[in-house]
């Protein structure tokens, strides 16, 4: 039986986050909401406990886990060599969508770290997370709380729906915010890379800590460039339906997105478009509204994703979004949902 929990961010029900924070101090798993999706959490300490994660998510077992604080101090118990960069990322950014990684204590035990000699760490900013971190007082494990390979939930109802008796508590606590997962951002060498891009994006970063690569696996299909973060090289944010990008000038894509879905409907083929707003009148089929602007798009990517899949449909087409800023983000998961499948106009 999974304990359901529905708390209001705004006013945080304490008995609630004691009793679920009761699950987690047993070694259990607990579902809780965060700025940048659902996470699915246990002990990060506790191996046993981590691998109830891996079991229900499906996860393969070196992909690694963050590890989620909710003071900064807890950094020095996990991490070996806090560098200069660590504390001005933490100081600039956290509590907020970004996880560093370095080089781990003994601690941390390996089945967390994926079977690196490093960790990654976050300290959110949701308020529920926040609070029931703070009432366990030990380092919670969590990464996103979908099965392994679909899109990570960012909303209570496809949390419920997926993970239900997966585990053993679940807080339900609304919409999450960036509905991207974190940036993650090596530091544990000299010039600091990104392995997962966020709403944290390499110009945020440049402003305070100078130069910042990004991992070259994360934009390339190629398996040959090995991915430095161990879980970008799996397929991941697939929906059931096939996902495809179509790219090029705006009016062509609108054009050749109208003429493939009047070919699958002839096939009966279900079809739905993901599309900025502004352009939903101009497709002659089921649009799924991405929002106005880069961030919209970034807080309701996955659920559209998955709301394609309650809808049945066989087919998505999505427009294109920029590399700018968040955009980068939003392409990497993109194309991973759509197995690198791009329709070039
Ligand atoms: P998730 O927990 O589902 O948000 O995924 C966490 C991401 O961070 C995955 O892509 C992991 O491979 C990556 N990650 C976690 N720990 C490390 C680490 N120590 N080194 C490199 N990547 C990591
Ligand atoms: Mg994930």
């Amino acid at each position: 039986m999974t304990l359901i929990s529905k708390i209001d961010e705004k006013h945080i029900d304490k008995n609630e986050i004691k009793k679920q924070a009761e699950i987690l101090k047993k070694g259990n798993t607990v579902i809780f909401p965060t700025e940048t999706v659902y996470g699915l959490g246990a002990n990060a300490l506790d191996e046993v406990a981590v691998s109830k994660i891996y079991e229900a998510k499906g996860r393969p077992s070196d992909n690694p886990l963050i590890v989620h604080i909710y003071d900064k101090e807890q950094v020095n118990d996990l991490a070996k060599e806090i560098n200069e960069n660590a504390k001005i990322i933490m100081n600039e950014f956290w509590p907020g969508p970004i996880t560093i990684i370095l080089k781990k204590k003994d601690i941390v035990p390996m089945r967390t770290s994926g079977g690196l000699d490093t960790v990654a760490i976050r300290m959110p900013s949701n308020p529920i997370a926040k609070a029931l971190l703070e009432e366990v007082k030990l380092p919670i494990a969590a990464p996103s709380a979908n099965i392994s390979g679909r899109p990570s939930p960012t909303r209570g109802k496809h949390v419920y729906e997926e993970m239900n008796n997966r585990v053993d508590g679940i807080i339900l606590g609304g919409d999450c915010t960036f509905g991207l997962e974190s940036t993650v951002l090596d530091l544990t060498n000299d010039i600091p890379t990104i392995l997962r891009p966020g709403s944290i994006t390499k110009e945020d970063l440049e402003q305070v800590i100078g130069t910042v690569n990004i991992d070259p696996a994360l934009e390339r299909k190629e398996d040959n460039i090995k991915a430095k973060a161990p879980g970008m090289k799996y397929k991941h944010y697939s929906p059931n339906a096939d996902v495809f990008i179509v790219s090029g000038n705006s009016e062509k894509v609108i054009d050749k997105i109208n003429e493939l879905v009047n070919n699958n409907s002839k096939e009966g083929l279900r079809t739905v478009v993901m599309c900025l707003a502004k352009n939903q009148d101009k497709y002659k089929s089921n649009t799924i509204v991405l929002g106005n602007n880069l961030e919209e798009v970034a807080s309701n990517l996955f659920n559209a994703l998955i709301t394609a899949d309650e809808e049945k449909y066989d087919i998505v087409y999505t427009e294109e979004f920029s590399n700018d800023g968040v955009g980068r983000a939003i392409m990497n998961r993109l194309l991973k949902s759509a197995g690198y499948k791009i329709i070039k106009i």
